[in-house]
């Protein structure tokens, strides 16, 4: 866990429409290994060996306590006393560690050594490391590196250190394409194929990949649209190989998803009413169930404490789709320009907050007193116990939210803690 202390202070930061507050302050959130939770399941032949400590260990081990049953696609080399000490070669022991791995696990074609804050702290060059082990069992595996470390950065960056990790490993491709970007269920990507086939956009590809041989080819005739709306680094390595990103809303809602998949048809110089008319029968779908939520949300107020990076898509969609009234939107990092059409959306008298100071925070949700509050894990029970419904964003990333076909869902994971407050005080 991640706790970084220092004393608060408030700040203003410019924003295109509006200046968004930005504080700074104590905050707790989860660190980037909790990624490693959703993408080992995705990338279904890759292996992320976290070099850290106990501690690390144990959070992977709550955070996916889900893995009794299969071979488990990560684990932990834990950096010892001697090793923190600078008194064994840690490179050594990470040789020997992972040559002991591969031997045993021959479907892994795919390696990341992730870093942690011990790691980070005792500087261990886990990219040379990747490059050294790389060579010795190339080609049946690919070794890259990336840092979940919790040393200021929040749950979600693990998967966009992930994702920026991948981009240099595509092969170039001259061929025009979209590449939808950010790790979605299966079940997700398989609906958002059929609907950009349907719109006429394509090829289409996704990263990540389900396997690690798939990864798709990218070059200046690339577009990308982003799927998740805290991928900064990975934007950047992709832009870096000249793809071009096609600014969106994100797809969250029937609304966001209408405007995501216009943005694509834009790309490709197809009208917004032609795409309009092929999804319609999705689109209306989706509206019908959404009005069926909404009529236990509308109208209920609803503070985020900043946590996944997903608090200003969600915000939107809570209040435009279902009519709920947003106190406050605490989010860890606000990146003006990935956010730029969701700030547009947000309601008028809504603004974000950037990196909450959680005393602040805290004083604050307990003054409005809203009806729903969305917080981490650390924050949720406590609040729980002083009267509070509140929602864990970190379900936000375990289940499959985006699309037509799961937006009634993701209406449902705000109307339960509701209902379920509502059953107590019975
Ligand atoms: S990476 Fe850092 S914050 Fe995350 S579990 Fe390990 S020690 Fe804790």
């Amino acid at each position: 866990m991640n706790d970084a202390g220092a004393s608060a202070e408030v700040e203003a930061a410019a924003c295109a429409a509006a200046p968004v507050p930005a504080e700074r302050g104590q905050r707790e959130v989860f660190c980037g290994l909790t990624g490693i939770v959703w993408l080992h399941r995705k990338i279904q032949d890759a292996f992320f060996l976290v070099v850290g400590s106990r501690t690390c260990a144990h959070l992977l081990q709550s955070a996916a306590g889900v893995m009794i049953f299969a071979e488990p696609r990560f684990a932990t080399a834990i950096l010892g006393e001697r090793d923190l000490a600078g008194l064994a070669d840690a490179n050594e022991e990470l040789d020997r560690i992972v040559g002991r791995l591969l031997e045993r696990r021959p479907e892994i074609r795919l390696l990341f050594l992730v870093g942690s804050c011990p790691s980070e702290v005792i500087k261990l060059d886990l990219s040379r490391a990747a490059q050294r082990l790389g060579r010795v069992h190339a080609p049946r595996v690919r070794v890259l590196s990336y840092s979940g470390s919790g040393i200021e950065t929040t749950f979600t960056q693990g998967e966009d250190a992930c994702l920026a990790a991948l981009v240099p490993e595509m092969p170039a491709s001259a061929q025009p394409g979209l590449l939808v970007v950010g790790a979605l269920a299966e079940i997700v990507e398989d609906q958002m194929r059929r609907l950009l086939d349907r719109i006429g956009v394509g090829p289409v590809a996704f990263l990540p990949p389900r396997r690690a041989g798939e990864l798709p080819a990218i070059g200046a005739s690339t577009r990308f649209l982003l799927a998740q709306p805290f991928l900064g680094d990975t934007t950047m390595a992709l832009e870096r190989r000249g793809a071009r990103r096609i600014a969106a809303p994100f797809p969250l809602g029937a609304e966001g998803t209408t405007m995501w998949l216009r943005a694509a048809g834009a790309a490709w110089g197809i009208p917004a009413a032609a795409v309009d008319a092929a999804v319609a029968p999705d689109r209306a779908r989706a509206e019908s169930a959404l009005a069926a939520k909404s009529a236990e949300l509308a109208g209920k107020s609803v503070f985020f404490f900043p946590d996944s990076q997903l608090e200003v898509p969600l915000a939107r969609f809570l209040a435009r789709e279902l009519g709920m009234k947003p106190l406050e939107v605490g989010t860890p990092y606000l990146h003006r320009g990935l956010m730029a059409e969701e700030l547009a959306l947000l309601p008028g008298d809504v603004t974000p907050v950037e990196s909450q100071d959680v005393e602040a925070g805290l004083d604050r949700a307990r003054a409005l007193r809203p009806d729903l509050t969305v917080c981490g894990l650390g924050l949720a029970n406590p609040l729980e116990a002083e009267g509070f419904a509140t929602k864990w964003s970190i379900e936000l990333l375990f289940s499959p939210i985006q699309g037509y076909e799961q937006a009634a869902d993701l209406a449902e994971l705000f109307r339960r803690p509701l209902a379920r407050r509502r059953r107590l005080a019975a």
